[in-house]
């Protein structure tokens, strides 16, 4: 059965009388504006008229809801949710067909439509809706668009800035020219609102009584906390370190993330009033049980990956050979740190780009690199391999150190045999070398950065969870919970090392489940979500120069703590935000 948009008009005030809260829904005065401002609407106008779905949702009705095309159509943007003039209490189209699809199992067959969104939404692990900030930003509404991102994430300029953006590879304006440069779009909203004298800060749901631990205050442990505030729990936040932020504040280098962006995004969570306790370590200064005793109720673990591997080969024990992570932090944290005029870092991955690039601010005069990969391998971006190459550090590729060699107990340099393959034919790491082609460097320094694993230390806090040698075992990643009642892991602790926006994203899943656990819910759900992101190839489309946001030159920049990339004006943005095809999540039904 069709409803015409003239029945519910004529209907919509008297059937929503029979409805409890319909006080609410007459707040909805039929304006239209969710219609005009629905970009897929605009697209197909005598097909979609979100305004007609939003009806039968507040109506109730459900298996209307269910038989219309709002399945096909919605691209789960959210502009129109963000858009209402009333703020009329509804969720959104999207999150209707959600919970009434999913979480009453009333998923039809063809349910894959349901999920499709825009490609660059599902490929974020965080899942933002891009193409509604970017929607906003193209018709200048910087603040909707901002608070679009915070629903999902609260750090908009850190992975502005940071983020290795899946977005963009999945985006379909790159069938017509080049994707949307998402990353950057993301960045201008956060930056214009930290230059505001009145920051956007999320609203917080009424105050609950039960009090919520996290401990780690990287982007996983934060994520979590922010999440938690918005639904009204206390949460304290409690660190080892003496600043909050994780590798974010002690591993990211300050030239690719200024501090004053991450202390101003952290703060916003401080003013959502979440604590923040720093220098303080779980399993020595704190643990579950004295948690309890001071009325937590759940608790959320993401301690990150902070020890170093070692190498394991002669003369390891030689002064000055470092870990590159203990080397980043003790920089971030102004410590005393020793580097050498020649140094050597071993590793080929992005940590140790910027342990390389880190080395030659500190003082280092000279840097070279070197990794057991070949230079098609490793594991770096390449645009982080050229800005390295850049400021004239040597990359030397598919070597493995042999020896340190020392010299009346000094370092004096480290002999490599060349590396003939890093992965066996099932992809295991399984070095293989060729012993008789040997190099040697010189050298007073070496960084070691070949990987980071738990610190176990923490588990003295709870010596009941389960481990494994690669860390707390989780026993759902949808859910991240583990063996014991109430006490959820994430973030790189729980899985590896991975990136921030993975870790928000885990720490906004543990904070689904800690409010289900603390509410009596079932914690899992309807989880493992996944949305489909919908691919397409435009035609006719007029191609439009993808914007780059200015960069420092090399003798701008070398030698110094100062950030490369500078963002995208106010212009540039706009035009930007105009290339983006927005409609890309409908999926029309054949
Ligand atoms: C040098 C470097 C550069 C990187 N660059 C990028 C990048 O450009 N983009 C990107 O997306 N990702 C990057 N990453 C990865 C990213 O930083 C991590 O994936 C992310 O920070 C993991 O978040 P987390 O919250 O799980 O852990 P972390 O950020 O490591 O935070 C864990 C926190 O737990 C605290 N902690 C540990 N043990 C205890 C204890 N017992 N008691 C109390 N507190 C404790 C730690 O002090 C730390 O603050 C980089 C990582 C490094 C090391």
């Amino acid at each position: 059965m069709t409803i015409s948009s003239n029945d519910l008009d004529a209907k919509f005030k008297f059937e929503v009388a029979a409805i409890p809260g319909g006080e609410h829904i007459l707040r909805c005065f039929a304006c239209g504006t969710c219609t005009a401002v629905c970009p897929v609407s605009s697209a197909f106008p005598d097909e979609y008229d979100p305004r007609k779905i939003i009806h039968m949702i507040l109506l109730g009705l459900k298996d209307r809801v269910l038989s219309s095309n709002a399945l096909w159509y919605c691209s789960h943007c959210e502009t129109c949710r963000i858009s209402c003039p009333q703020n009329v209490p509804f969720d959104g189209i999207s999150d209707a067909l959600r919970k009434i699809a999913v979480r009453e199992n009333r998923i039809p067959e063809d349910a894959y439509e349901i999920f499709g969104a825009g490609p660059c939404k599902a490929a974020c692990p965080a899942h933002i809706s891009i193409p509604g900030f970017v929607g906003m930003i193209a018709a200048g509404r910087y603040r909707d668009g901002l608070k679009l991102i915070k629903e999902q994430m609260p750090f908009p300029g850190i992975c502005g800035r940071v983020c290795h953006h899946p977005c963009e590879a999945k985006c379909n304006r790159g069938n017509v020219d080049e994707p949307i440069a998402i990353e950057y779009l993301k960045r201008f909203l956060a930056d214009r609102d930290l230059m505001e004298e009145i920051r956007y800060v999320p609203e917080v749901g009424e105050k609950r009584d039960e009090k919520v631990a996290v401990i780690g205050a990287g982007p996983a442990g934060l994520s979590a906390a922010n999440q938690l505030a918005v639904k009204g729990y206390s949460v304290t936040v409690f660190d080892k370190l003496p600043v909050a932020g994780g590798m974010m504040a002690v591993g990211i280098p300050s030239y690719r993330l200024p501090r004053e962006i991450l202390e101003a995004e952290i703060q916003t969570i401080v003013d959502m009033g979440v604590e923040i306790r720093t220098g303080v370590t779980f399993g020595k200064d704190i643990t579950i049980e004295s948690l309890k005793k001071d009325g937590y109720k759940a608790f959320f673990i993401a301690v990150g990956l902070h020890v170093s591997r070692s190498l394991n080969v002669e003369g390891e024990d030689l002064p000055n050979i470092i870990h590159g992570i203990e080397f980043l932090k003790k920089v971030a944290l102004k410590q005393e740190i020793v580097i050498g005029k020649k140094t050597i870092v071993i590793g080929g991955g992005n940590v140790a780009i910027d342990v390389a690039l880190t080395a030659l601010r500190a003082g280092a005069k000279e840097v070279q690199m070197a990794c057991l990969e070949s230079r098609e391998e490793m594991p770096a971006w390449d645009y982080e391999i050229k800005d390295a190459e850049d400021e004239g550090i040597i990359i030397n590729p598919s070597w493995g150190p042999r020896r340190f060699i020392g010299k009346d107990g000094n370092l004096k340099g480290l002999e490599f045999k060349r590396c003939t393959a890093v992965f066996d034919e099932n992809h295991r790491f399984n070095p293989q070398y060729d012993e008789s082609e040997l190099m040697t460097l010189e050298a007073d320094t070496v960084l070691l950065t070949i990987g980071q694993a738990v610190d176990m230390s923490f588990t003295e806090g709870v010596p009941e969870l389960e481990t494994s040698p690669r860390g707390p075992v989780v026993k759902d990643y949808s859910t991240f919970e583990t063996n014991v009642d109430g006490l959820f892991v994430g973030g790189d602790a729980s899985y590896g090392p991975r990136s921030v926006v993975e870790a928000v994203a885990s720490g906004k899943e543990a904070a689904v489940s800690i409010d289900r656990y603390l509410t009596g819910q079932d914690i899992k759900g309807d989880r493992p979500f996944e949305w489909q992101g919908i691919n397409y190839e435009p035609s006719g489309t007029e191609h439009m120069d993808r914007q780059k946001p200015p960069r420092l030159s090399v003798s701008e920049r070398k030698g110094r703590f100062v950030e490369f990339d500078r963002g995208f004006d106010e212009q540039q943005a706009k035009y930007e935000a105009d290339r983006c095809l927005r409609i890309c999540g409908h999926q029309k039904k054949a």
